[in-house]
């Protein structure tokens, strides 16, 4: 029940006008359905290259990356990511930014603007449904960023860094809301986090990557009791 295979994954960047780095050497990983990752390490070990990968967002140079049993060439509809900075679109209300995934995917439209209107509740953005981007505090505008990464309720959610603009307590009920909502749905979750004991309370496994290249410097099994 492997739901993510990552197998001997090379990525090196060319830019036109630098040298060549290489971001992510051989990595080998497999995530189960349902599983909880965290991926740490230093500034620079390929994190978020890595997620972009998975995310179908960014080429792999080398190797193999499977999600579902699916070669990840394009973003995959299954897959709900939540970027570093929030990336909501200015000219659409918060609501409308937390649709955007359903109306790509032309999912049925009442249901998922219930699913939206009970995601901006639980993350406290009731009553700003029909605010624009500019109008919310970055805190705010990530956790809308979070509502639009669920909506569809993915099967893998990629999440980069997704509560570093939030302040210490707002961070805390998110890990605990986000606790909730993994019990609840069976998803696959990858989060990218500076935070060591935030990755070593949310997840099954966490993976510290070593840099230039980035590797896979040790994969750390997190056996707590959970409530
Ligand atoms: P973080 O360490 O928090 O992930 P970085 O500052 O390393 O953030 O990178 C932020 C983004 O800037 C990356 O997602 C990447 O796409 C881009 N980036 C980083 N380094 C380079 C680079 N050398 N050339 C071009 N873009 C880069
Ligand atoms: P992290 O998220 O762990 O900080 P990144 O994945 O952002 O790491 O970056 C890994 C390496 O790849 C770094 O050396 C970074 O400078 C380089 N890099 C990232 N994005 C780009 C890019 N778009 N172009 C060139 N180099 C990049």
């Amino acid at each position: 029940d492997s739901w993510i295979e990552i197998d001997g994954l090379d990525k090196e960047y060319r830019p036109r006008k630098s040298a060549p780095t290489q971001a992510l050497s051989d990595i080998n990983l497999t995530v189960r359905r349902g599983e909880f990752i965290s991926v740490v390490g230093p500034s620079g070990c390929g994190k978020t290259t890595l997620l972009k990968i998975l995310a179908g967002l960014s080429p792999k140079s080398g190797g193999a990356v499977r999600i579902a049993g699916r070669d990840v060439t394009k973003p995959l509809p299954e897959v709900g990511m939540v970027f570093q900075a929030p990336t909501l679109l200015p000219w659409r209300t918060i609501f409308d930014n937390v649709m955007v995934p359903a109306e790509i995917q032309r999912l049925d439209p009442r249901r998922h603007r219930e699913r939206a209107q009970q995601l901006l509740e639980m993350v406290g953005l009731n009553g700003f449904e029909q605010k624009y981007p500019h109008e919310l505090s970055g805190g705010m505008q990530q956790r809308a960023g979070i509502c639009r990464a669920l909506v569809h309720d993915p099967a893998v959610l990629l999440m980069d860094e997704p509560f570093g603009a939030l302040d210490a307590m707002t961070r805390e009920y998110m890990n605990v809301e986000l606790l909730r909502i993994w019990q609840e749905s069976n998803q696959t979750i990858v989060l990218v986090t500076h935070s060591i004991p935030e990755a070593v309370f949310l997840s099954d496994r966490v993976v510290v990557l070593s840099p230039r290249p980035g590797r896979i410097a040790e994969v750390l099994d997190i056996d707590l009791e959970r409530p």
